[in-house]
């Protein structure tokens, strides 16, 4: 994706991770293109429906607001931004009361984002810092039950972590950056089992040694025993934390480092760490305290005073409902519409696109997309949660950083709900700057 000027995939959605991803980086991106059957090995893909082949080396026009996608180069206007928008963005900020941050997850999109006008990192979602190189890292950890190859696993997450924030917390220094603890099922770091299946088909028709095909059959059985059924729902999220808590305990201690290191240098770092994917208070009161114990240690360690929030994602039902009790023990919430809108109404966030939804949609038994504009009903949810969560804790700081964060109607929604801020990737932040001021205009 980092060498693409422009991404078009056959499956997922609008907040599935490729669009995410896309977004975050600004690049033009359509998601879910069902018609387009990809054929990796013979390099081509085609259009179902028509006798069009798309062969490796042609060119394809993409139109990520649209979804348009034109076989063939189409002339591009680059966009002037001129002083004036400076000027009239400054005027909304005069009018906005709903803060803007960005979900951000490396320096240089936290500096965007900061140039953007945002007022801090609102998301940086962890994991896309375990990707390239330090796929290896993990996958070791995942992959070996030997106690001293996790641990020099871990060490190396450790270490390459506490540089990771150590960059974002210099380049937002002074505001607020939400670091969120990893929160994808593990398989999302392992090869596919079933490429693993061809691999091994593959040495066996061309006579490899029996111990070379056993050792691959190992990995694939092990990789196998990840897999879900419905990986959004599985082992993700806290759960995580809860199951490997080394992996909670070596990411708060890098924030924790890096914010001791800077502070040190006479910097003023300001992380907060967010527990994703909380259903039970329960959870939340065991990883805070596990946060909190490592926060003091590295503090006492250090020899440097640490005030680090702890707050949680709140995106599962459960979790709106009981707000109150949740809210006992965090500093703040922030709505994770992506996946609160998937599992209200329990649909996939990956396969929707491509399913039923277009069809919901021309049907008129959806008036818009709930992952590109917030539903009436998850946003009851969302108003709920607010309302809950400040009954259990009345200094609760409330925001939002799904997909959603980003979209002038939602923003709508959630200024006359009284969130505090809207997170969303750094392109989209001039425009919720506009929207939310919008929206205190014409809610006044
Ligand atoms: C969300 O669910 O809204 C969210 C921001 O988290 P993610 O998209 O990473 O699941
Ligand atoms: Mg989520």
């Amino acid at each position: 994706m980092i060498a693409a000027e422009g991404i078009l995939t056959s499956h997922g959605g609008k907040t599935s991770h490729a669009a995410v991803i896309a977004r975050g980086m600004g690049a033009p991106c359509v998601c879910g293109v069902e018609a387009l059957k990809i054929d990796a090995e013979k390099k081509q893909a085609i259009v179902t429906g028509s006798d069009l082949v798309i062969r490796e080396g042609d060119v394809v026009s993409i139109d990520g607001t649209t979804g348009i996608v034109v076989f063939g180069a189409v002339d591009l206007v680059m966009p002037e931004i001129t002083g004036d928008l400076d000027t009239i963005l400054e005027w909304a900020d005069e009018f906005r009361t709903l803060g803007v941050r960005a979900n951000a997850d490396n320096p240089e999109d936290a500096e965007l984002s900061r140039n953007f006008g945002a007022a801090g990192i609102g998301l940086c979602r962890t994991e896309h810092m375990f990707l390239g190189d330090r796929k290896q890292i993990i996958q070791s950890f995942i992959l070996h039950d030997d106690e001293l190859i996790r641990e020099k696993a871990v060490n190396d997450l450790f270490a390459a972590q506490t540089g990771d924030f150590c960059g974002m917390f210099k380049a937002m220094d002074g505001l607020p950056v939400i670091v969120r603890l990893l929160d994808p099922p593990l398989h999302e770091f392992l090869e596919s089992p079933r490429a693993l299946d061809v691999e091994i088909a593959r040495m066996e028709a061309t006579g490899a040694s029996a111990d070379a095909i056993a050792e691959k059959r190992d990995l694939m059985e092990k990789i196998d025993s990840f897999a879900e059924q419905n990986p959004m729902l599985g082992l993700r999220g806290c759960r995580l934390g809860i199951v490997y808590p080394i992996l909670p305990v070596m990411q708060v201690r890098a924030i924790a480092t890096a914010c001791a290191k800077l502070k040190k240098e006479g910097l003023d770092p300001k992380p907060e760490i967010m527990i994703p994917l909380v259903s039970v208070a329960p959870e939340l009161e065991k990883l805070r305290g596990v946060a909190e114990s490592v926060i003091a240690e590295v503090a006492e360690a250090e020899g440097v005073e640490l005030d680090i929030p702890v707050g949680t994602m709140i995106e599962l039902p459960r979790a709106a409902v009981t707000a109150d009790e949740i809210a006992k023990y965090a500093d703040f919430f922030s709505f994770g519409t992506n996946d609160l809108t998937q599992t209200t109404f329990g649909f996939s966030r990956d396969d929707v696109e491509a399913e039923f939804v277009p069809q919901y949609l021309v049907e008129r038994l959806l008036p818009f997309n709930p992952f590109a504009t917030i539903d009436p009903g998850v946003a009851k949810l969302v108003e709920m949660g607010v309302k809950l969560g400040h009954e259990g804790n009345p200094d609760l700081v409330c925001g939002v950083c799904g997909e959603h964060g980003g979209d002038p109607d939602s923003i709508q929604t959630f200024n006359r709900i009284g969130l505090n801020y809207v997170s969303c990737s750094p392109y989209r932040v001039p425009v919720a700057r506009l929207a939310a001021a919008q929206a205190a205009i014409t809610q006044k």
